[in-house]
């Protein structure tokens, strides 16, 4: 994800891949169904947890002081260890979790059930940084949007992908482009689009007032080694894709994240009375 004035990179969204040894790279539309129903998914989403944690702690030695952004699915949400798995984590790696992204699609942030509001409430008082991902294509209550926890709402990558056609698909998407923008900003969010290619999209999206943007038009998915990469040699790069870490968005990050516990304050030195 870029800032959409200053394209200085603000987060990085951990995507599944799987290379198989004999079958090659198998879709995650493929293997995540599959997954849910052998009763892996569980074990997969404790592991994204658990490695995007630690490659975030990583990437901050490198010096790349970006978010990181992880999916939760409908099932994580209803499992009662989730945000205890998530705080867990971030100690271990001493992130703070305000730099940490939980990405939740408008259909599960919509269910109602107990279980998924109670995790919400988990997440608030954790200060986990909160966004309701494929936002537009679910059906979003926008009363109870209100009450979401969130920080950032992601529009949804058909619409931004409708922008730049012309004719009245084009013109529809943009007017829902527009409503999403005010929407999100008179709730206090900020707008991230997803599936950002060309630069038409970009443009249409910076003037209806996108706060960042995030897809192919910055940068591809790449696995951790050649995002470090990407990023270290993005000042280089001429636009659009010159995207850069200048002026991070993280000032009081250095040097650690997690300040320690302050000493009480010694009494101001008094002034020996002559
Ligand atoms: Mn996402």
């Amino acid at each position: 994800k870029v800032d959409a004035h200053s394209l200085q990179i603000t987060a990085a969204e951990a995507l599944l891949r799987w290379h198989h040894p004999q079958r090659g790279m198998v879709s995650p539309t493929l293997f995540i169904p599959l997954a849910e129903r052998h009763g892996l998914i569980g074990a997969i989403g404790n592991w994204v947890i658990d490695d995007a944690t630690r490659q975030a702690a990583a990437w901050r030695a490198l010096g790349l002081r970006m978010r990181v952004a992880i999916n939760i699915s409908a099932y994580q949400m209803r499992q009662d260890d989730l945000v205890d798995r998530l705080q867990a984590a971030l100690a271990r790696h001493q992130l703070q979790p305000g730099r940490f992204t939980c990405e939740i699609t408008e259909s599960v942030a919509m269910e109602d059930t107990q279980v998924t509001q109670r995790s919400f409430e988990r997440l608030r008082r954790a200060g986990l940084h909160v966004s309701i991902d494929d936002f537009g294509v679910g059906q979003a209550s926008l009363s109870y949007l209100r009450r979401l926890p969130a920080a950032e709402l992601k529009i949804d990558a058909s619409f931004v992908h409708d922008l730049g056609v012309t004719g009245a698909g084009g013109n529809d998407a943009r007017a829902i482009v527009d409503a999403v923008v005010k929407l999100a900003h008179a709730l206090g969010l900020r707008v991230v689009a997803e599936g950002v290619e060309t630069e038409r999209q970009r443009d249409l999206l910076v003037q209806l007032g996108c706060d960042e943007l995030q897809g192919f038009l910055f940068a591809k998915p790449m696995n951790a080694v050649q995002l470090a990469v990407w990023a270290q040699l993005a000042d280089e790069r001429p636009p659009p894709q010159a995207v850069h870490f200048r002026d991070s968005l993280f000032l009081d990050t250095q040097p650690a994240e997690i300040a320690p516990p302050e000493a009480p304050a010694a009494p101001p030195p008094r002034g020996r009375r002559q």
